[in-house]
């Protein structure tokens, strides 16, 4: 009601170039519909690391829409987003399987007052026309991951999360974005120490400098 409201007397821009008059104009939707970039794999690639296909680089309009859609609450973008995500978990071309998010901390869930990933993860599925499930959940408290190097990200990291649900299907574990891979291996660790048949990972976007 009060984002209605607002759109009424401040004017929209684009969450991705700030063309006046649309949340998300034609041409950043086109950026959206476009074909995924494939597969990727951080440098150094870390061990433990699935098959991870990203749907594009982690840089502009994308990078400035999944800010807005993570950050500033803008879930209007959800969708378009989840599409995105869907045509990355198309492309790894794995079948029947099950989506499931990389969990956020409980503190980051309400700061920023949604699931950035969980809504991702069902718009994607709803996609696709498979389940999405919450198997992940925090087991512990980590420092923030900015400005950590490669190996003291994956020491934060290591047994931050535990898995919970019955394998059935395999997993595909999703995520907005893939920066050094290391929160994807703690995700595989957990989900397999659970029983759990990982498929893959995918993500909407990969950092650039990352992309083989
Ligand atoms: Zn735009």
């Amino acid at each position: 009601m009060l984002a209605a409201l607002l759109d009424l007397v401040l004017p929209r821009t684009c969450c991705g170039c700030d063309l006046t008059g649309f949340l998300l104009c034609p041409s950043c939707r086109g950026l959206l519909d476009a074909e995924p970039l494939g597969r990727v794999c951080p440098t150094p690639c870390p061990e433990g690391l699935p098959r991870v296909v990203a749907f594009s680089s982690y840089d502009g309009e994308v990078k400035r829409l999944l800010l807005a859609h993570k950050e500033k609450g803008q879930l209007g973008l959800t969708r378009p987003l989840g599409w995105a995500l869907a045509a990355a978990v198309r492309r790894a071309d794995l079948g029947a399987v099950v989506l499931c998010p990389v969990p956020s901390s409980r503190a980051a869930v309400r700061q920023r007052g949604h699931d950035h990933a969980m809504r991702l993860a069902r718009a994607a599925a709803r996609h696709l026309g498979v389940p999405a499930e919450r198997l992940l959940c925090p087991a512990r408290a980590v420092a923030d991951q900015a400005g950590l190097t490669t190996r003291e990200r994956a020491a934060n990291l290591a047994g931050a999360l535990r898995a919970t649900g019955t394998p059935h299907l395999p997993v595909v574990v999703v995520d907005d974005v893939m920066t050094t891979g290391a929160t994807l291996v703690e995700a595989v660790r957990a989900l397999a120490a659970q029983g759990h048949p990982v498929a893959g990972a995918a993500v909407v976007a990969a950092t650039k400098r990352r992309v083989r």
